[in-house]
Protein backbone atom coordinates (compact mmCIF):
# COMPACT_ATOMS: atom_id res chain seq x y z
CA UNK A 1 0.00 0.00 0.00
CA UNK A 2 1.35 3.56 -0.56
CA UNK A 3 2.35 5.68 2.30
CA UNK A 4 -0.09 8.33 1.18
CA UNK A 5 -2.76 6.02 1.24
CA UNK A 6 -1.18 4.21 5.09
CA UNK A 7 -0.86 8.03 6.33
CA UNK A 8 -4.96 8.58 5.31
CA UNK A 9 -5.72 5.18 6.66
CA UNK A 10 -4.17 6.32 10.13
CA UNK A 11 -5.57 9.60 11.10
CA UNK A 12 -9.01 10.52 11.94
CA UNK A 13 -9.10 13.70 11.36
CA UNK A 14 -7.68 15.45 7.72
CA UNK A 15 -7.88 18.93 6.52
CA UNK A 16 -7.00 19.78 3.11
CA UNK A 17 -5.62 22.53 1.20
CA UNK A 18 -4.80 24.12 -2.06
CA UNK A 19 -3.65 27.52 -3.41
CA UNK A 20 -4.88 31.34 -3.01
CA UNK A 21 -6.94 32.74 -6.10
CA UNK A 22 -8.36 29.08 -6.55
CA UNK A 23 -8.74 27.99 -10.10
CA UNK A 24 -11.22 24.99 -10.97
CA UNK A 25 -8.38 22.58 -10.69
CA UNK A 26 -7.38 23.69 -7.31
CA UNK A 27 -11.14 23.88 -6.66
CA UNK A 28 -11.39 20.39 -7.84
CA UNK A 29 -8.66 18.67 -7.03
CA UNK A 30 -9.26 19.47 -3.12
CA UNK A 31 -13.19 19.09 -3.22
CA UNK A 32 -12.41 16.14 -5.12
CA UNK A 33 -10.54 14.38 -2.95
CA UNK A 34 -12.51 15.66 0.20
CA UNK A 35 -15.21 13.81 -1.43
CA UNK A 36 -13.36 10.64 -2.34
CA UNK A 37 -11.98 10.53 1.63
CA UNK A 38 -15.56 11.46 3.13
CA UNK A 39 -17.25 8.29 0.99
CA UNK A 40 -14.53 5.38 1.46
CA UNK A 41 -13.99 6.43 4.98
CA UNK A 42 -17.16 7.63 6.55
CA UNK A 43 -15.94 7.77 10.18
CA UNK A 44 -13.51 10.40 9.57
CA UNK A 45 -14.22 13.97 9.37
CA UNK A 46 -12.18 15.30 6.39
CA UNK A 47 -12.85 19.01 5.83
CA UNK A 48 -11.25 21.50 3.54
CA UNK A 49 -10.42 25.21 3.71
CA UNK A 50 -9.80 28.22 2.19
CA UNK A 51 -11.12 31.15 0.70
CA UNK A 52 -14.57 30.72 -0.94
CA UNK A 53 -13.81 32.38 -4.03
CA UNK A 54 -17.60 34.03 -5.05
CA UNK A 55 -16.96 33.34 -9.08
CA UNK A 56 -16.09 29.79 -8.46
CA UNK A 57 -18.92 29.05 -6.20
CA UNK A 58 -20.55 26.50 -8.67
CA UNK A 59 -17.96 24.06 -8.10
CA UNK A 60 -18.12 23.86 -4.43
CA UNK A 61 -17.80 25.08 -0.73
CA UNK A 62 -15.27 25.30 1.58
CA UNK A 63 -15.41 23.99 5.01
CA UNK A 64 -14.88 26.45 7.99
CA UNK A 65 -13.02 25.83 10.70
CA UNK A 66 -12.75 27.44 13.92
CA UNK A 67 -9.92 25.22 15.03
CA UNK A 68 -6.56 27.56 16.10
CA UNK A 69 -4.09 24.66 14.96
CA UNK A 70 -4.85 21.02 13.37
CA UNK A 71 -2.64 19.70 16.00
CA UNK A 72 -3.01 16.04 15.30
CA UNK A 73 -4.70 16.25 12.02
CA UNK A 74 -3.30 15.13 8.78
CA UNK A 75 -2.67 18.16 6.54
CA UNK A 76 -2.96 17.38 2.69
CA UNK A 77 -2.23 20.07 0.26
CA UNK A 78 -3.21 19.86 -3.23
CA UNK A 79 -2.15 21.92 -6.82
CA UNK A 80 -0.32 24.05 -4.86
CA UNK A 81 3.61 24.50 -6.08
CA UNK A 82 4.77 26.37 -2.83
CA UNK A 83 4.20 27.01 0.62
CA UNK A 84 4.04 31.24 0.07
CA UNK A 85 0.59 30.54 -1.81
CA UNK A 86 -0.72 28.25 0.46
CA UNK A 87 -4.47 29.27 1.29
CA UNK A 88 -4.84 29.10 5.25
CA UNK A 89 -1.15 29.34 7.82
CA UNK A 90 -2.40 26.54 9.52
CA UNK A 91 -1.47 23.80 7.18
CA UNK A 92 2.18 24.18 9.53
CA UNK A 93 0.35 23.01 12.57
CA UNK A 94 -0.57 19.98 11.59
CA UNK A 95 1.11 16.50 12.58
CA UNK A 96 1.83 15.01 9.09
CA UNK A 97 2.06 17.08 5.51
CA UNK A 98 1.68 15.66 2.25
CA UNK A 99 1.79 17.80 -0.93
CA UNK A 100 0.10 16.54 -4.10
CA UNK A 101 0.81 18.79 -7.21
CA UNK A 102 1.64 18.64 -10.96
CA UNK A 103 3.76 21.94 -10.81
CA UNK A 104 7.54 21.45 -11.31
CA UNK A 105 8.36 20.39 -7.99
CA UNK A 106 10.78 23.91 -6.95
CA UNK A 107 10.01 23.58 -3.43
CA UNK A 108 9.43 20.33 -2.45
CA UNK A 109 7.91 21.08 1.00
CA UNK A 110 6.14 18.60 2.92
CA UNK A 111 6.56 14.82 4.70
CA UNK A 112 5.15 13.40 1.77
CA UNK A 113 5.40 14.22 -1.56
CA UNK A 114 3.52 13.17 -4.76
CA UNK A 115 4.42 15.63 -7.90
CA UNK A 116 3.77 14.67 -11.23
CA UNK A 117 4.85 17.96 -13.73
CA UNK A 118 3.42 15.67 -16.54
CA UNK A 119 -0.05 15.25 -15.26
CA UNK A 120 -2.35 18.30 -16.93
CA UNK A 121 -3.87 18.64 -13.54
CA UNK A 122 -4.21 17.95 -9.91
CA UNK A 123 -7.29 16.73 -10.38
CA UNK A 124 -6.20 14.27 -13.16
CA UNK A 125 -3.33 12.94 -10.03
CA UNK A 126 -6.44 12.75 -7.17
CA UNK A 127 -8.98 10.97 -9.88
CA UNK A 128 -5.78 8.47 -10.98
CA UNK A 129 -4.74 7.43 -7.50
CA UNK A 130 -8.41 6.87 -6.14
CA UNK A 131 -8.75 4.43 -9.98
CA UNK A 132 -5.41 2.97 -8.92
CA UNK A 133 -5.80 2.17 -5.18
CA UNK A 134 -9.79 1.27 -5.40
CA UNK A 135 -11.20 4.03 -3.72
CA UNK A 136 -14.94 4.66 -4.69
CA UNK A 137 -16.14 7.93 -6.46
CA UNK A 138 -19.30 9.32 -6.07
CA UNK A 139 -21.15 11.17 -9.11
CA UNK A 140 -20.00 14.81 -6.85
CA UNK A 141 -16.44 13.55 -6.60
CA UNK A 142 -16.34 13.00 -10.73
CA UNK A 143 -17.87 15.98 -10.98
CA UNK A 144 -15.04 18.00 -9.22
CA UNK A 145 -12.36 16.36 -10.66
CA UNK A 146 -13.78 17.07 -14.69
CA UNK A 147 -14.02 20.63 -13.49
CA UNK A 148 -10.77 20.64 -12.65
CA UNK A 149 -9.28 18.88 -15.57
CA UNK A 150 -11.49 20.76 -17.66
CA UNK A 151 -10.19 24.17 -16.15
CA UNK A 152 -6.25 23.46 -16.60
CA UNK A 153 -6.08 22.08 -19.91
CA UNK A 154 -8.39 25.50 -21.04
CA UNK A 155 -10.71 22.24 -21.89
CA UNK A 156 -8.14 19.76 -23.61
CA UNK A 157 -6.47 22.31 -25.75
CA UNK A 158 -3.14 22.75 -23.87
CA UNK A 159 -0.59 19.86 -25.03
CA UNK A 160 -0.36 18.94 -20.92
CA UNK A 161 -3.40 17.05 -22.37
CA UNK A 162 -2.12 13.50 -23.03
CA UNK A 163 -4.21 10.21 -23.55
CA UNK A 164 -4.16 9.63 -19.77
CA UNK A 165 -5.46 12.91 -19.52
CA UNK A 166 -8.68 11.80 -21.92
CA UNK A 167 -8.81 8.39 -20.82
CA UNK A 168 -9.20 9.76 -16.59
CA UNK A 169 -11.50 12.48 -18.26
CA UNK A 170 -13.31 9.29 -19.96
CA UNK A 171 -14.24 7.58 -17.22
CA UNK A 172 -14.97 10.76 -15.25
CA UNK A 173 -17.95 11.08 -17.83
CA UNK A 174 -19.25 8.24 -16.86
CA UNK A 175 -20.38 9.02 -13.66
CA UNK A 176 -23.97 10.93 -13.42
CA UNK A 177 -23.71 14.32 -12.96
CA UNK A 178 -24.71 17.86 -15.36
CA UNK A 179 -21.62 17.60 -17.58
CA UNK A 180 -22.99 20.08 -20.02
CA UNK A 181 -24.31 22.44 -17.13
CA UNK A 182 -21.13 22.41 -15.90
CA UNK A 183 -19.59 22.79 -19.18
CA UNK A 184 -21.71 25.68 -20.31
CA UNK A 185 -20.98 27.41 -16.56
CA UNK A 186 -17.51 27.41 -17.17
CA UNK A 187 -17.39 28.59 -20.19
CA UNK A 188 -19.59 31.69 -19.89
CA UNK A 189 -19.01 35.18 -18.34
CA UNK A 190 -20.75 38.43 -17.18
CA UNK A 191 -21.28 40.97 -19.91
CA UNK A 192 -18.31 42.99 -17.81
CA UNK A 193 -15.88 40.44 -18.65
CA UNK A 194 -16.77 40.58 -22.55
CA UNK A 195 -15.95 44.32 -22.32
CA UNK A 196 -13.08 44.09 -20.92
CA UNK A 197 -12.17 41.21 -23.16
CA UNK A 198 -12.97 43.99 -25.48
CA UNK A 199 -10.57 46.25 -24.45
CA UNK A 200 -7.57 43.42 -24.25
CA UNK A 201 -8.01 42.86 -27.85
CA UNK A 202 -8.39 46.69 -28.59
CA UNK A 203 -5.20 47.66 -26.58
CA UNK A 204 -3.06 44.79 -27.22
CA UNK A 205 0.54 45.37 -28.62
CA UNK A 206 2.15 42.70 -30.50
CA UNK A 207 5.81 42.76 -31.22
CA UNK A 208 7.28 41.03 -34.67
CA UNK A 209 8.08 37.60 -32.83
CA UNK A 210 4.69 36.81 -31.69
CA UNK A 211 4.74 38.20 -27.78
CA UNK A 212 1.82 40.32 -26.64
CA UNK A 213 1.29 42.16 -24.03
CA UNK A 214 -1.21 44.58 -22.40
CA UNK A 215 -1.81 46.51 -18.95
CA UNK A 216 -4.86 46.52 -17.32
CA UNK A 217 -4.48 49.50 -14.66
CA UNK A 218 -6.36 50.06 -11.78
CA UNK A 219 -8.37 52.52 -13.67
CA UNK A 220 -9.39 50.23 -16.09
CA UNK A 221 -10.67 47.42 -13.07
CA UNK A 222 -12.44 49.99 -12.08
CA UNK A 223 -14.34 51.37 -15.16
CA UNK A 224 -15.10 47.67 -15.93
CA UNK A 225 -15.52 46.71 -12.55
CA UNK A 226 -13.50 44.09 -12.54
CA UNK A 227 -11.48 42.56 -9.76
CA UNK A 228 -8.44 41.23 -9.85
CA UNK A 229 -9.39 37.95 -9.37
CA UNK A 230 -11.73 38.37 -12.37
CA UNK A 231 -9.28 39.09 -14.69
CA UNK A 232 -8.41 35.31 -14.95
CA UNK A 233 -11.50 35.19 -17.49
CA UNK A 234 -9.26 36.90 -20.27
CA UNK A 235 -5.98 35.79 -19.74
CA UNK A 236 -6.39 33.03 -22.75
CA UNK A 237 -7.97 35.70 -24.85
CA UNK A 238 -4.96 36.67 -26.67
CA UNK A 239 -4.44 32.56 -27.48
CA UNK A 240 -6.65 33.05 -30.09
CA UNK A 241 -4.57 35.18 -31.90
CA UNK A 242 -3.14 33.31 -34.85
CA UNK A 243 0.17 35.61 -34.85
CA UNK A 244 0.25 35.52 -31.30
CA UNK A 245 2.72 32.92 -29.42
CA UNK A 246 3.60 34.06 -25.77
CA UNK A 247 1.55 36.87 -23.74
CA UNK A 248 1.86 39.12 -20.70
CA UNK A 249 -0.75 40.36 -19.51
CA UNK A 250 -0.33 42.94 -16.25
CA UNK A 251 -2.88 43.83 -13.66
CA UNK A 252 -2.15 46.64 -11.71
CA UNK A 253 -2.56 46.31 -7.92
CA UNK A 254 -3.80 48.66 -5.55
CA UNK A 255 -0.30 48.95 -4.38
CA UNK A 256 1.33 50.19 -7.60
CA UNK A 257 2.68 46.55 -8.63
CA UNK A 258 1.54 44.30 -11.28
CA UNK A 259 0.43 40.81 -11.72
CA UNK A 260 1.54 39.51 -13.92
CA UNK A 261 0.00 36.91 -15.93
CA UNK A 262 1.99 35.12 -18.65
CA UNK A 263 1.35 32.46 -20.99
CA UNK A 264 2.55 30.67 -24.16
CA UNK A 265 2.29 28.13 -27.03
CA UNK A 266 4.87 26.09 -27.29
CA UNK A 267 8.10 28.51 -25.43
CA UNK A 268 8.32 27.64 -22.28
CA UNK A 269 8.43 31.22 -20.02
CA UNK A 270 8.36 29.58 -16.29
CA UNK A 271 12.31 30.57 -16.35
CA UNK A 272 11.56 34.69 -17.17
CA UNK A 273 8.68 34.23 -14.48
CA UNK A 274 11.41 33.05 -11.58
CA UNK A 275 13.20 36.12 -12.56
CA UNK A 276 10.24 37.93 -11.34
CA UNK A 277 9.35 36.73 -7.65
CA UNK A 278 6.95 34.06 -9.78
CA UNK A 279 7.27 30.60 -10.98
CA UNK A 280 4.65 27.94 -12.37
CA UNK A 281 4.23 25.97 -15.22
CA UNK A 282 5.98 26.26 -18.24
CA UNK A 283 2.99 27.48 -20.37
CA UNK A 284 1.36 29.05 -18.05
CA UNK A 285 3.35 31.52 -15.25
CA UNK A 286 2.54 34.29 -12.73
CA UNK A 287 5.11 36.73 -11.58
CA UNK A 288 5.35 40.21 -10.05
CA UNK A 289 6.42 43.46 -11.16
CA UNK A 290 7.51 46.26 -9.25
CA UNK A 291 7.52 49.37 -12.14
CA UNK A 292 7.34 50.04 -15.94
CA UNK A 293 10.46 49.54 -16.17
CA UNK A 294 10.29 45.54 -15.20
CA UNK A 295 7.19 45.69 -17.70
CA UNK A 296 9.26 46.35 -19.99
CA UNK A 297 11.97 43.73 -19.44
CA UNK A 298 9.54 41.25 -18.96
CA UNK A 299 8.32 41.97 -22.46
CA UNK A 300 11.56 41.59 -23.96
CA UNK A 301 12.53 38.90 -22.12
CA UNK A 302 9.31 37.50 -23.49
CA UNK A 303 10.58 38.47 -27.21
CA UNK A 304 14.22 37.15 -26.96
CA UNK A 305 12.96 33.82 -25.32
CA UNK A 306 10.93 33.40 -28.49
CA UNK A 307 13.70 34.14 -30.79
CA UNK A 308 16.15 31.25 -28.96
CA UNK A 309 13.06 28.98 -29.27
CA UNK A 310 12.33 29.26 -32.77
CA UNK A 311 15.84 28.74 -33.64
P1 LIG B 1 -2.11 32.86 -13.10
O1 LIG B 1 -1.72 33.73 -14.22
O2 LIG B 1 -2.21 33.59 -11.80
O3 LIG B 1 -3.32 32.06 -13.43
O4 LIG B 1 -0.92 31.84 -12.84
C1 LIG B 1 -0.60 30.81 -13.74
C2 LIG B 1 0.26 29.80 -13.02
O5 LIG B 1 1.45 30.43 -12.60
C3 LIG B 1 -0.37 29.26 -11.76
O6 LIG B 1 -0.93 28.00 -12.02
C4 LIG B 1 0.76 29.12 -10.81
O7 LIG B 1 1.32 27.86 -10.96
C5 LIG B 1 1.80 30.07 -11.29
N1 LIG B 1 1.98 31.28 -10.48
C6 LIG B 1 1.23 32.39 -10.50
N2 LIG B 1 1.71 33.33 -9.68
C7 LIG B 1 2.81 32.80 -9.10
C8 LIG B 1 3.77 33.27 -8.14
N3 LIG B 1 3.71 34.50 -7.64
N4 LIG B 1 4.77 32.43 -7.78
C9 LIG B 1 4.86 31.20 -8.30
N5 LIG B 1 4.00 30.70 -9.21
C10 LIG B 1 2.98 31.48 -9.61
Amino acid sequence: MPEMLQKIIAYDEIVIHRHKNPDPDALGSQLGLRDILRYNFPDKTISAVGYDEPSLAFIGQMDHLPDETFKGKLVIVTDTANTARIDDDRYQTGDFLIKIDHHPNDDPYGDLRDVDPTASSASEMIANFAFEHGLQLSDTAARFLYAGIVGDTGRFLYPATTAKTLYTAAKLAAYHFDRTGLMREMDSFDIKIARLQGYVYENLEISSEGVARVVISQAIMKAYQISDSETSAIVSAPGKIKAIQSWAIFVEQADGHYRVRMRSKQAPINEIAKLHAGGGHPLASGANSYSTEENNDIFQQLRNNLVSFKK
